[in-house]
């Protein structure tokens, strides 16, 4: 799996910080050129080339169609006219309830934590986002903590981004002090792909700050292919169940990349034998640059007919699509 020379590193924000590459960079790292790929790929994109080290050591070398190298990978197709693509496919500025808190479900309460992520996936619904306007600032935090404060019915707060587990300790430990200070909110629940890019990211310290709070802690994993699954990331994630952490997956289902039945299926038991269950396969959003990710409504009907007959109820992930101005995300099975 780990098939060229990857640097031993210990500190995960030195992980962080190593993840920007250039695309001439990262394709010489897998031994690839740009003429491997027929669309080209794209020097220098507006939404810049990012990808840990332990992710780029699982990438294969010398597989142009290696589906872990096409989730970070700057493409020749971003650059094409995809009409109808929008930069806020999912119209997230309407939900707005305070700086850095969307508001979309009555008893959830969304806090924009971060506006950093590790990685940079290509296909990324919030790659357009204006992270300066929306973001939890320190200045805004107050005012986005007294709107929960304030709403009884809010029981759960999400920290996403971003990827909330880009913040330091210090940064996390306050908010989630700062959350548990409300006696209505029970649940905390954080949205992060860094397990999968930096499992070194669950350090002793972040499993003490998240068994340290009263709150039940969820976190909702991104993952999207069973190669993201290293023993590194099983064991990380074999901390955080020990922990008594909940730990769920969310996908994207992404042509070329894990758009069969099959692929699903192996990804469910990895993640499964990690101690984590499946939860949505989203389908991707019309975000501007992205449109060679799509796979069509009819195919993901049958991939997940498919499933049904390879796997038990319980490694299915929902099939979902988000759909602007329904605040529930929308079964495949609704969609018209
Ligand atoms: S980790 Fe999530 S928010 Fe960050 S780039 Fe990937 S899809 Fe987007």
């Amino acid at each position: 799996m780990n098939a060229h020379p990857q640097q031993i590193w210990t500190d995960w924000q030195a992980q962080q910080r190593a993840a920007r590459i250039s695309t001439a960079d990262l394709l010489a790292e897998v031994g690839l050129s740009a003429a491997d790929f027929p669309a080209g790929v794209l020097a220098a994109p507006d939404f810049p080339v990012s990808a840990p080290p332990h992710f780029r050591s699982l990438i294969r070398r010398g597989d142009p169609g290696d589906p872990l190298l096409r989730q970070v990978l700057a493409r020749g197709e971003e650059a094409l006219p995809q009409p109808g693509r929008l930069t806020d496919p999912l119209e997230e500025a309407d939900y707005r309830a305070a700086p850095g808190l969307l508001r979309k479900y009555r008893s959830r309460a969304l806090m924009i934590a971060s506006g950093a992520c590790a990685i940079h996936c290509r296909y990324c619904f919030r790659r357009h986002y204006d992270y300066g306007a929306a973001m939890l600032t320190r200045a805004g935090e107050a005012e986005a903590l007294a709107a929960i404060a304030a709403d009884p019915a809010i029981e759960e707060v999400i920290l996403s981004g971003g990827d909330p587990l880009s913040l330091n300790d210090a940064r996390l430990d306050g908010l989630v002090t700062a959350i548990a200070a409300v006696p209505h909110v029970g649940t905390l629940r954080l949205h992060s792909r860094t397990l999968m890019t930096i499992p070194d990211r669950v350090t002793p310290a972040l499993i003490r700050l998240l068994t340290g709070t009263r709150l039940a802690v969820v976190i909702v994993a991104h993952s999207n292919h069973a190669n993201e699954i290293s023993a590194d990331v099983a064991a990380a994630l074999g901390r955080l169940r020990a922990a008594g952490v909940t730990l769920l997956n969310q996908s994207v289902l992404l042509a070329g990349v894990n758009d069969d039945a099959a692929t699903i299926a192996a990804h469910a038991r990895r993640i499964f034998a990690a101690g984590m269950l499946p939860y949505y396969m989203h389908l991707t959003d019309p975000v501007d640059g992205a449109a060679h990710f799509d796979v069509d409504e009819g195919r993901a009907r049958l991939i997940e007919a498919e499933l049904r007959g390879m796997l038990p109820g319980y490694l299915v992930p929902r099939f979902v699509r988000e759909v602007p101005g329904r605040t529930a995300k929308t079964p495949l099975a609704d969609l018209s």
